[in-house]
């Protein structure tokens, strides 16, 4: 989501006449981009002004954006010298505003208001983060408040953008060449537009798989989305799926935790159980179905018992990859208040044991691929090595196979030959 803000911050800026600089030192500009989700990101952000203003030379403005300045907003100010302007996450749209400010004078500028009414979604071309792979959020904000997360108070409430500006945008991408579209959110599959029009109504079915539909109808060749939500995961999902090629064949499904009771004291209102039958009708789908998830470890509470439960759901789910968090209590958040009482090292023993069972994991599920063909887009030249090109298959998995240029954008059928320890090496056949 963040990638996606600052994708649509640059074609404002550059729309208004700036030149966008990746280099830090040319910069007259600096605006960080902030995660707050864990204490170690929002410490990024401390290191990084300290480091522009230790550089030599001219200082440039620094303006900082993103979910640490929604939630710290003005006192950023005094908690870290050198920054100049603050824009919280729905005020992006008026980046402008906040340099023209700047320029004219003005010290300590902030924007913490809500989102104008005719914020533009569009990005240029020259913006995008990949010419072939395009992120168009679908839903921002969430409502759910799991007790340990501080997204539903750095990113506001649920929204969800109408069915028709969606279908705009993905349509608008196709004509240039973008082949693979990411619907994001924090909750994807809690989509519920105001605005109805562009989904075609199918009744019993969630606006969500209606929206995958009407996606799919757009002819584009690939569709990925992220993050689902298990409370509102949806068979209807997985059918949408197995109806439309292009819906790609990767659900990304955090489960947080393998404890009944754990998932009870984070209130992320799912069982177990339920989640097992979810995964289970993923997994016979004929689809071949990627799955991937995220989990904390370490939640105020968590014993030991509670820890091999989450290894025997990792045993049970054997997901295709795994994000492993050590839980950072966030101020604000309900969690916060409990007593932290796993210790630091037992989280990071916690971490080391299950990063070991899921490396075990994931070099089976990456060894089932030997032999067979899947289909990659070639996106970027490797960094390894210059005979080769990097892209990703419609499961997600990052593909590594010998090829030049002319594979760049294109997809390519390719034959793997060997599985790595993260990725796939392969052939063009
Ligand atoms: N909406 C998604 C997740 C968005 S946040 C969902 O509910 O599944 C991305 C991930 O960050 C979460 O899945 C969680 O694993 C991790 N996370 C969030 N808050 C955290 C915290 N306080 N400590 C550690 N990890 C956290
Ligand atoms: Fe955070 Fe829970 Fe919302 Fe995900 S669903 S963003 S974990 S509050």
């Amino acid at each position: 989501m963040n990638v996606s803000d600052s994708e649509r911050v640059a074609t404002t800026l550059s729309a208004r006449g700036y030149e966008i600089t990746p280099s830090q030192t040319e910069a007259d500009i600096v605006l960080i981009n902030t995660c707050s989700v864990r204490e170690k990101a929002e410490q990024k952000l401390y290191s990084r002004v300290g480091r522009i203003r230790k550089a030599t030379g001219e200082k440039p403005f620094v303006g900082v954006m993103g979910c640490v300045a929604q939630l710290e907003g003005e006192t950023l100010f005094d908690k870290i010298e050198g920054i100049d302007f603050v824009l919280g996450t729905r005020a992006v749209g008026r980046v402008a505003d906040a340099l023209e400010n700047v320029f004219d004078g003005r010290q300590r500028y902030s924007d913490l208001g809500e989102r104008e009414r005719d914020y533009d979604w569009n990005v240029a071309e020259e913006q995008r983060y990949s010419p072939y792979v395009a992120f168009v959020p679908i839903i921002e904000g969430c409502n759910k408040f799991c007790t340990y997360c501080i997204v539903p108070f750095s990113r506001g409430r649920e929204v969800s953008l109408s069915g028709s500006e969606i279908i705009r945008q993905v349509n608008d991408l196709r004509r240039h060449g973008v082949k693979e579209v990411h619907l994001i959110g924090q909750n994807v599959n809690s989509y519920r537009p105001a605005d109805d029009s562009g989904l075609e109504r199918i009744p019993g079915k969630t606006p969500f798989s209606r929206l995958l539909r009407a996606v799919a109808a757009t002819g584009i060749e690939r569709i990925k989305f992220n993050t689902s939500f298990p409370r509102d995961f949806h068979e209807d999902i997985v059918d949408a799926m197995e109806e439309n090629e292009n819906l790609c064949n990767w659900v990304h499904l955090p489960v947080q935790s393998g404890s009944d009771r754990v998932l009870k004291e984070m209130k992320r209102l799912h069982t177990i159980d339920r989640y097992k039958k979810q995964i289970d009708r993923i997994r016979n789908s004929p689809r071949g179905i990627a799955i991937t998830t995220d989990i904390i470890v370490g939640f105020p509470g968590e014993t030991e018992e509670d820890f091999q439960k989450t290894i025997e759901l990792f045993e049970y789910c054997g997901f295709d990859m795994a994000y492993i968090f050590k839980y950072s209590p966030r101020f604000g958040t309900p969690s916060y208040k409990m007593k932290d009482d796993v210790t630091t090292l037992e989280k990071q023993s916690r971490f080391i044991e299950l990063e070991k069972v899921q490396k075990r994991l994931q070099y089976e599920s990456l060894s089932r691929y030997n032999g067979k063909t899947v289909s990659v887009l070639g996106e970027k030249l490797s960094a390894r090595s210059e005979s080769d090109l990097s892209g990703h298959s419609t499961c997600h998995r990052v593909v590594n196979f010998k090829g030049g240029e002319e594979f760049l954008g294109k997809i390519a059928n390719v034959r793997i030959v060997e599985a790595k320890s993260n990725s796939l090496y392969g052939e063009v056949i």
